[in-house]
Parts: C-alpha cells; sequence; structure tokens
C-alpha cells in the first residue's frame, strides 16, 4: 500500500522489520522480493509519484572536481533514476571479480558464480527477453548464434571478442512495479518521505532508527531491525555522512572510505569507420533487426592482461551523416594507425557507422563525494562531487582503439577513424554514463571496504547498502543488471536473519 509521508503525525514512530531507504531499482526490487514473507517493510522515498520542481532540488549538487552532472545523473521520484535509464544490460564479466593487480589492489571478495543465480532472476525484474537463446552471455556461444548473421572474421582470432548486451524495454521501475506494491499487504510505501539521518546506539554498532522529514515540515522516525540504504550511488554516502551525531565522520566511516572510489564508464562517440562485413547484431538505431540485444566489440581478456588496460567495449551505429573525409591530423597515437589502417588492404562494398566507446574506469582513492557547504530546503548538507579520472582511463581507450584499428586493417575488413575532436570529447562531461559507482565498496576487509560480502556495514550490525556503491571494480558493463541481482541476494540474506 501507498501512504504520505505528510500525513504521518508529526514526532511520531512508525516501525517496521525492514526498512529501506529510497524507491529506485534496488528498493523497488528488495520491497517487491520481501513482500512474499511475513515481513513488515516500509519503503522511504523521497519523491512522490511523478517529478516535482521542489523535490527535485534536493538532488542538486556542486561538482567541485572535473566537471560532471550531477543533477542529471539521478531522479528523485518514485522508480528512481529508472524514469529515465537507458536498459542495457549486462552481467559483470567473470573476470572483473577477480584480482587485476593493474586496476586495483583488491577485486572483489566474492565471484561471478555467487551472482549467477541472482543474475538470472535479475534478468527477469529488468524483462530482458530469455528466448530463444536462455541465459547466454559468453562469446564463445554467441559466435556460434550469430553465424548466420556473419561474425566478422576480427572477431575470430584471439584478440578481439564480441561482448552482448541485451536491452531492457527499458523497465521504469515506478510505474511497471507500482501495482504490485499496492497490493503487497506488509509493505508500506511512503512518499515524499526523505531519509535525514540514521540514528545508532553510542556505540554506532547499531542503527536505531532513521530521522525522516518532509519539504511540508513534518518530521517523525521510523524504525527497523535491518535498514537498507538504497538511494543511488551519489546520495548513499551522502546519508552515510550526514549520519554524523554518534560518528563525527558519518556512519561506516573510520577507515575513510565512505564517498572516495567514486567511478562512472566514459562513453560516448569517438569516431567513425569503414567496416565490410556488418553483422546486424552490432548495430543498432534503423539497421537493427533484434532490439533486445547489442553486441559490442572488446579486448579479450588475456590482451587486456598483457598489455595491461582497463576494459573497453567499442560499439558501432549506423551513420546518418555519411562518412567525413579521411583526416589525417586525428590526434595522438591514433592518427599513426589510421594512416596504417588506410594504407591496409582494403576495398569493395563498405559500411560507414559511428564509433562508440563505454570504458572502465580505474579506481581512484581521490575521486570522491563530500559534503559541500551549501544546504538544500530540508537544511541538508548538498553533496559535491570531486571527481577525478585516473591517467589511465584515457590511455586504455586510446590503445584499445589503436589495436582495433590494427585487427581491423590486418583482417581486410575495414579501416578506423578516429575523430579529430576525440581529445576534446573525453574532456566532456557529458562523456559519462551516469553509472554512480564505488562510493561505498565492498571488501571483507573494515579497512579497505565500507561493507562486507554480504553488503552489510563493517561494524554496524543491521545496517545494509543496495547500490552500484559497493562495486569495488566495473568492467564495461552497465550497472543495473548487477544492482538488481545484489539486491536479490540480500533478501536472501534478510530473510535468512529475520525470518528463517
Ligand atoms: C540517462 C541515464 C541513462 C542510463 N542508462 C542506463 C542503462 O542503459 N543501463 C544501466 O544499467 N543503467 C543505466 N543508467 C543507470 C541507472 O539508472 C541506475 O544504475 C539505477 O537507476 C540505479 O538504481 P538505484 O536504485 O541504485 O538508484 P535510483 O534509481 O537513483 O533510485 C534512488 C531512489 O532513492 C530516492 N532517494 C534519494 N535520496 C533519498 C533520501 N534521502 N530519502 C529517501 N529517498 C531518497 C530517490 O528519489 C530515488 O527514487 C542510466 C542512468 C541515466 C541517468
Amino acid at each position: 500500500m501507498f501512504e504520505d509521508a505528510r500525513s504521518v503525525p508529526r514526532d511520531s514512530t512508525m516501525e517496521a522489520d525492514v526498512v529501506i531507504v529510497g524507491a529506485g531499482a534496488a528498493g523497488i526490487t528488495l520491497a517487491r522480493a520481501l513482500s512474499d514473507t511475513n515481513l513488515r517493510v516500509l519503503l522511504l522515498e523521497s519523491g512522490g509519484l511523478e517529478e516535482e520542481a521542489k523535490t527535485d532540488d534536493l538532488r542538486h549538487g556542486l561538482d567541485s572536481g572535473e566537471p560532471y552532472p550531477v543533477d542529471f545523473c539521478r531522479l528523485r521520484f518514485f522508480g528512481g533514476t529508472t524514469n529515465h535509464w537507458g536498459g542495457w544490460c549486462r552481467p559483470l564479466d567473470p573476470w572483473v571479480f577477480s584480482r587485476r593487480p593493474w586496476v586495483d589492489d583488491q577485486g572483489w571478495p566474492i565471484d561471478r558464480t555467487t551472482l549467477d543465480p541472482y543474475y538470472e532472476q535479475a534478468a527477469g525484474v529488468v524483462e530482458l527477453p530469455t528466448e530463444p537463446t536462455g541465459w547466454q552471455w559468453g562469446w564463445d556461444y554467441w559466435r556460434q548464434e550469430l553465424k548466420d548473421e556473419g561474425v566478422p572474421p576480427l572477431l575470430d582470432g584471439d584478440v578481439v571478442e564480441g561482448a552482448m548486451f541485451r536491452l531492457s524495454p527499458p523497465t521504469r521501475f515506478g510505474t511497471r512495479y507500482r501495482a504490485d506494491l499496492k497490493r503487497a499487504e506488509r509493505v508500506v510505501t511512503l512518499l515524499h518521505a526523505n531519509a535525514l539521518e540514521l540514528e545508532t546506539n553510542d556505540s554506532a554498532q547499531l542503527v536505531t532508527g532513521v530521522r525522516v522529514g518532509t519539504l511540508s515540515g513534518n518530521r517523525f522516525r521510523v524504525t527497523g531491525r535491518i535498514v537498507v540504504v538504497a538511494v543511488g550511488g551519489l546520495d548513499v554516502p551522502r546519508l552515510l555522512l550526514l549520519s554524523d551525531t554518534t560518528r563525527p565522520k558519518g556512519l561506516g566511516n573510520d577507515h575513510d572510505l565512505v564517498g572516495r572510489y567514486f567511478m562512472d564508464h566514459r562513453e560516448g562517440s569517438v569516431g567513425t569507420a569503414e567496416i565490410a562485413t556488418l553483422p546486424t547484431a552490432f548495430l543498432g538505431g534503423k539497421l537493427s533487426l533484434f532490439a533486445s540485444r547489442r553486441a559490442l566489440m572488446a579486448l579479450t581478456p588475456e590482451v587486456l592482461e598483457r598489455e595491461q588496460l582497463l576494459a573497453v567495449a567499442v560499439g558501432i551505429d549506423d551513420t546518418t551523416k555519411g562518412v567525413a573525409p579521411l583526416v589525417d591530423k586525428a590526434t595522438g597515437v591514433t592518427a599513426a594507425q589510421v594512416g596504417t589502417v588506410q594504407r591496409a588492404l582494403y576495398g569493395g562494398k563498405s559500411h560507414a557507422v559511428d564509433v562508440f566507446i563505454r570504458a572502465e574506469p580505474k579506481p581512484n582513492r581521490s575521486s570522491r563525494v563530500v559534503l559541500g557547504d551549501e544546504r538544500d530546503a530540508l537544511g541538508q548538507r548538498r553533496l559535491d562531487l570531486r571527481y577525478t579520472r585516473s591517467a589511465s582511463d584515457d590511455a586504455s581507450i586510446r590503445r584499445t582503439l589503436e589495436i582495433l584499428a590494427q585487427e581491423l586493417g590486418r583482417t581486410g575488413e575495414g579501416q578506423l577513424r578516429i575523430a579529430p575532436e576525440y581529445t576534446e570529447q573525453v574532456d566532456n562531461a557529458f562523456l559519462v554514463g551516469c553509472h554512480l559507482m564505488g562510493t561505498t565498496r565492498m571488501a571483507d576487509d573494515p579497512t579497505r571496504g565500507v561493507v562486507d560480502r554480504d553488503l552489510k556495514v563493517h561494524g554496524i550490525d543491521n545496517l545494509y547498502i543496495a547500490s552500484s556503491s559497493v562495486f569495488p571494480t566495473v568492467g564495461f558493463s552497465n550497472p543495473t543488471l548487477t544492482i538488481v541481482a545484489l539486491t536479490l541476494r540480500l533478501r536472501d540474506e534478510i530473510v535468512a536473519r529475520l525470518a528463517p
């Protein structure tokens, strides 16, 4: 059922077994998944059912590091940012979970097989088509499957492989699952309910309640045996940092990790290519025959390890603009490659395509969310994102394109031209994926991570986080499928603890 926080009696306390803060992909998934248990669930959502200007302003933040579209990257009403997400889905590749010393000194404390059953459930939640191919992501499978569409020889060697993505409709969690939550007898969704602070006992080992406020001025508390913070990857650290009554540096922040390691994928168009073999699976837009899936190209894990590169997925889009004249003044190392490829054996009918990337960031401790001095209408300090990219991010993009250009030329399949304005593009604030990751990273060791492998905040017995903020490393897959999978796993953890 739905209720409105503006009508809750002032200074009262509402009780539940599980309090979930935030009704986006994670919060709605968890509330639905718990609705078939006998646990009483309270889902707090800052916004209403539609976008409202005053609530919208609460998401406003500063970006005093590298330019970053802090406000655009998240929405503040029921359904959260899934109200405008793009629906691209892919699990994190198995090698993302392992320790890659050139990427990060720790990696994940769990492996991909731990998440596989939950990924399958998550695919249902985001409504990925499972027929006729079922749960298949590996390139070995897709190479066979796509044979009729003509897999280019480029993808048959051991340098470049395909990376299949699936496309959610895209599922708008707020509208798609509204009726389910309305029907759920033991789930109360409280709209216009802003979590202002997580309260704890004196030793800060137990969350004793959540202080809630509305823009109309109402104030009350909610309590739960378990509290799950699911407010998105920028607001999770903000709420922990704002919760400073018993711990002046914020909750879960004894080791100065909350808010650090903020990451996003670099995404955007980087140039054009002419390609001889044009498998439809690699195209979207007008030429797409299969709108439910898209294949991108990537260097194999062996090449990534040998070259010590971050992972970069490279996609092609049909272009309506035609191909611009070849430009030898293309910037950086790629210029030499363009020359090489231009001279490569190439002829016959070709297809002009735009080339875009989705690139893995390197976790960077100094890329962080802190609290700014400015306050919002609820009197809360706004967040300040000090986004800082690592030098190796762009170096990996350039090297990946260089190798891809070489392979295109070597196999005689085409030529790749990197846009001369590419250098400016990588500095463009909007060449990001709006994937808010890393700010409360997962690690078994409390000195190296904010949450443990079960998503529980280290040192606090009943506080959990459901968000891409827990990703310690990220590969190039979009995050939401993994957020949903981790959240479904969290559901089992909560049930095991509270309703065994
Ligand atoms: C333009 C765009 C395109 C995208 N495309 C893709 C894509 O193709 N594939 C993909 O995987 N991902 C994509 N994403 C990212 C995707 O939207 C997020 O990964 C996903 O929505 C995160 O889910 P979440 O539940 O963690 O947070 P959100 O969906 O942001 O939900 C958080 C909720 O918490 C609420 N909230 C915040 N603070 C409080 C508070 N103090 N108290 C109470 N409630 C609060 C918010 O109102 C919101 O409803 C895209 C994002 C953008 C912006």
